[in-house]
């Protein structure tokens, strides 16, 4: 790979990633370009770039962060060298990697053909097993005949989570407890499916009870250098959505944490991975672990692992695509040996999500907004500050809050205390829900599993 100084970076990305990629460009010397949609002209992240630019004029407002065309197009009328894309919109759009890689712009995150071979999860189980890792008992190919489906049901029992190929963000799921709603299951999923994603696939897999969610984060080099960042528990989630992550994991003996973070390993070498991924578990309750997919992106939660291993990933996936080696002094990973694991942290993501509502979105202007400070907390804040407007066109993240503590129980106690330190009004947001799970005895003996809201109604009050 050819080795460059990158001059200019745009984001192509909204809200609280977008800042933090500005973030780690600014530390790197390195100029930055926001794009904003008509929707985001008061938006926090354009005023956080050294440039900022409209784009999709007269498109929905989540099209105007999804135009391929004009977007490399005003990158290269910028001079810009390279693109982070951030997570969600055009993260893992390899159509997207590949024409910036065709117009002399770094795509900041791994090759098309890497993220081919990984956005199709029946394609990753595929990698998987090549690479010798357990995958959950499931479907080789997706579903084309609702007999297949029934054999499946015979073959492993009820539950069975139908999944859509393409799928991500928990759409295009549904678990089947018999007959019927493995046959609606199917149906509904695949449509939802090609709503979301174009692509109707799905396929089954058996429902696994209360498991953890456990994940590993991997960096790689363009020459084969390969590390991993250990595990993050990402069990707690609302409709298969993560809530509340930390690292690491309470619940992994010191042999399961090693043999997962080396199978995470075994699947980003079986596609040759480069920059930063995710490989995705569920950890059942007798202590197995099987593969679920694999993330070919920076993550909303990895915050944690920056935390626990003073490691600033964001950085390093731009360096990486400059070209350089994970050894080289910018980077300075010469070995697995030198990412060591210090203390816990824990990431809360506050929405503006009503809980006393199922959690639906609220909007209007954050009359108030004071957030916390002070030893062991971090912000990523997106659009947080006393005269915002909240509108309904994106999603509802608000500020991400990670705290560290050399125990998990100061963590915890530390995020406690952030939380209560919030005044947010205007807006109702979810600070009371996260501060019920943070303090709960569960939570607080790191056996939450991804059941664990479901399982409790209380917190909600
Ligand atoms: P997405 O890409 O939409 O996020 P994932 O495959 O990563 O979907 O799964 C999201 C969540 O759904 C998991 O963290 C877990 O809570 C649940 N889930 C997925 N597959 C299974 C399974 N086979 N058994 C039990 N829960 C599952």
């Amino acid at each position: 790979m050819e080795a460059r100084k990158f001059r200019k970076v745009m984001a192509a990305n909204r809200g609280e990633i977008a800042i933090r990629i500005f973030r780690a460009c600014t530390e790197l010397g390195i100029s930055t370009v926001a794009i904003y949609s008509e929707e985001d002209k008061l938006s926090l992240h354009r005023y956080k770039a050294d440039e900022a630019y409209q784009v999709g004029k007269g498109k929905a407002p989540i099209d105007a962060y999804l135009g391929i065309d004009e977007i490399i197009a005003l990158a290269k009328k910028r001079e810009v060298d390279a693109i982070h894309p951030g997570y969600g919109f055009l993260a893992e759009n390899a159509e997207f990697a590949e024409k910036c890689e065709a117009n002399g712009i770094a795509f900041i995150g791994p090759t098309a053909e890497m993220q081919r071979a990984l956005g199709d999860k029946v394609a990753a189980r595929k990698v998987a097993k090549a690479a010798g890792v357990a995958t959950v008992p499931g479907t080789e190919e997706p579903i084309t005949h609702e007999e297949d489906a029934l054999i499946f049901a015979k073959n492993h029992g009820y539950p069975i989570i139908i999944k859509a190929a393409a799928g991500g963000g928990g759409r295009g799921m549904r678990v089947a407890n018999d007959k019927k709603e493995l046959l609606e299951g199917l149906q509904s999923a695949s449509s939802e499916a090609k709503a979301a994603f174009g692509d109707p696939s799905v396929f089954l897999e058996r429902y696994l009870k209360n498991p953890k969610h456990i994940e590993v984060q991997v960096l790689g080099d363009a020459y084969g250098n390969l590390v991993h960042f250990y595990e993050r528990d990402c069990s707690i989630q609302r409709r298969h959505q993560k809530v509340v992550e930390f690292a690491p994991s309470l619940a992994l003996p010191g042999a399961t944490r090693l043999a997962l973070c080396t199978d995470a390993l075994k699947i980003a070498n079986q596609v040759g991975y480069r920059n930063a991924g995710t490989v995705e578990f569920l950890l059942d309750e007798e202590g197995k672990y099987y593969f679920i997919e694999m993330n070919p992106r920076i993550q909303v939660e990895h915050t944690v692992t920056e935390m626990i291993t003073g490691r600033n990933l964001v950085q390093a996936q731009i360096l990486i695509a400059e070209g350089k080696r994970l050894s080289d002094p910018e980077i300075n990973i010469p070995n697995q040996g030198s990412i060591e694991m210090r203390g816990y942290a824990i990431q809360c993501r506050i929405t503006t999500e009503d809980p006393g509502n199922n959690f639906a979105p609220d909007f209007g202007t954050l009359t108030t907004y004071r957030s916390s400070a002070g030893c062991g907390v971090r912000l990523d804040a997106g659009n947080a500050f006393t005269g915002s407007q909240i509108t309904p066109h994106y999603d509802s993240l608000l500020v991400k809050v990670s705290s560290w503590g050399l125990t998990f129980a100061e963590a915890a106690h530390i995020m406690d205390r952030s939380l209560q330190e919030f005044r947010v009004r205007g807006v109702k947001t979810n600070i009371g829900f996260l501060e019920n799970v943070i303090t709960h005895p569960v939570f607080l003996a790191g056996e939450c599993n991804t059941s664990f809201i479901d399982q409790h109604p209380e917190l909600l009050v």
